[in-house]
């Protein structure tokens, strides 16, 4: 099947060459000359577990190609619409110009029964309102959403064997298509996109444009909601000697609850999450329902309150002044196994702190480039070790395997005070403790 992706960031550059491995004649395109060039060249713009693999097999079985002309997506029967839906400047919703103009470059280059997929996320309302713009072009081609779940770190997997698949398909009785009904083509273009993720079990939901939308909105906004709870469990946890993390644990075990997503730590961050729920909960003041969504407000103000709760534990294990004491933060991205640092806690505190006047000393595995282009007044080492050496307080703060693993006793051979703040409660508190180390974790008061 012939297939376009409009947009090749985490999401497209990912949806594309995966497509492709499944042995669809794919094209991505992208208005970012620098990224089509190296996509094009068989590099991988960003760092995703096992991308640069998956693109160059890919790309020597002659099914990918990149380019940066809407024109190349002609041909193709599948459009997926893969661009950003950042957070509006100054606003909580979402900034819909790159659908829009994604969208507009490519009517000119459909044929009657292409299919625009959209995959972006995006505030209920889109696939209908692009579904108008569609039909009044005249080109005969029709829009389904198809929302996205893949987990930067694990983008690859999810894209191959995904946990779920949502279509919104257009409504009944609309437009047919050689005779055939639009909802009936869209879904069989669909299914042959999908064809080995639906022959392996995967379960499929067939819905309408505002559900599919609201799926992918919806499951984000739990996600948060988790996290948040738990952060506010950790904050009771402060106050009362009480251990977050044994909490979880046994709360957890109630299967109705869960016990993933529910590390208390520094908070969610990432291109998706924090804009997500916040253009959520502008859209349902849109539509009149805003109390509805009133709770993510609050969501939201816990998360970004555990980055400062962070900073204020540095201040106060470093006496009450930061300045000029070398603190070393161990991670950028927002997550592990990412270079991801859109709206990164651990890139946040590492900001907080440098404007306190600390000397800090930030270092990840992959993520540390992104972090000079934003915020080159940071302090960077290129190895954990560089930026531990004669540290005054650590941060860890992205939960990487490599700090996970460190050893505190070598760890305490490097520093200048043998004071650990664990943002992400990934350390073993006994065994830092036991090597001499102040170990401070979140929610954890009871193991000082
Ligand atoms: P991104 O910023 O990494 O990528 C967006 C890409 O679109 C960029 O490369 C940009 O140059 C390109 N682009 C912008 N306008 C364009 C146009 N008119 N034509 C062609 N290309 C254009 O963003 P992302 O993380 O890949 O997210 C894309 C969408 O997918 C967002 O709506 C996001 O919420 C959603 N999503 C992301 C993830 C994730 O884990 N990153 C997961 C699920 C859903």
């Amino acid at each position: 099947m012939r297939i376009s992706v409009i947009g090749c960031g985490y999401l497209g550059a990912v949806h594309a060459a995966c497509m492709a491995h499944l042995g669809h004649e794919v094209v991505g395109i992208d208005v970012d000359h620098d990224k089509v060039r190296a996509l094009a060249a068989g590099v991988s713009p960003i760092f995703e577990p096992n991308l640069d693999t998956i693109l160059s097999s890919a790309r020597e079985s002659g099914r990918l190609t990149f380019s940066d002309d809407p024109a190349a997506a002609a041909g193709a029967q599948v459009h997926f619409v893969t661009v950003g839906t950042p957070q509006r400047k100054g606003e909580n919703a979402a900034d819909m110009t790159y659908v829009h103009a994604a969208v507009d470059a490519l009517l000119p280059h459909l044929r009657p029964g292409d299919l625009v997929a959209g995959k972006s996320t995006v505030p209920v309302g889109t696939a209908a309102l692009l579904a108008e713009k569609v039909a009044a072009s005249g080109t005969g081609a029709l829009v389904a959403w198809n929302p996205e779940f893949l987990r930067e770190g694990f983008a690859v997997e999810d894209t191959l064997t995904p946990d779920r698949i949502v279509y919104g398909l257009p409504p009944a009785g609309a437009t047919t298509v050689d005779g055939v009904p639009a909802q009936d083509h869209a879904r069989r273009l669909l299914d042959e996109v999908y064809v080995s993720a639906l022959e392996g079990g995967t379960p499929l939901v067939v819905t309408d444009y505002p559900t599919a939308e609201l799926v992918k909105v919806s499951a984000n906004a739990f996600l948060a909601t988790k996290i948040s709870f738990i952060n506010a469990m950790a904050e009771i946890a402060d106050a009362t000697g009480a251990d977050v993390t044994a909490l979880a644990d046994a709360i957890g075990h109630d299967t109705r609850i869960g016990r993933r997503f529910l590390n208390a730590g520094i908070g969610f961050g990432g291109g998706c999450l924090p804009k997500d729920i916040r253009a959520f909960a502008a859209r349902a003041e849109e539509l009149g329902k805003g109390e509805s969504l009133a709770f993510l407000r609050e969501v939201d103000a816990i998360n970004l309150r555990r980055r400062q709760h962070v900073v204020d534990m540095v201040v106060d294990e470093l006496g009450g002044d930061v300045v000029g004491r070398k603190v070393a933060i161990l991670g950028l991205s927002f997550k592990p196994e990412s270079d991801d640092i859109r709206d990164s806690p651990a890139l946040d505190v590492a900001v907080r702190l440098k404007g306190l006047g600390a000397d800090v000393v930030a270092t990840d595995p992959h993520a540390i480039l992104n972090s000079i282009r934003q915020h080159p007044q940071l302090g960077f080492a290129t190895n954990t070790v560089d930026a531990l050496f004669g540290a005054d307080a650590i941060v860890l703060v992205t939960e990487w395997a490599e700090y996970r693993d460190l050893d505190p006793e070598r760890v305490g051979e490097l520093v200048r005070a043998k004071v650990v703040i664990d943002g992400r409660n990934a350390l073993d508190p006994q065994r830092w403790a036991d090597a001499g180390w102040t170990y401070r974790g979140m929610g954890r008061p009871g193991v000082a």
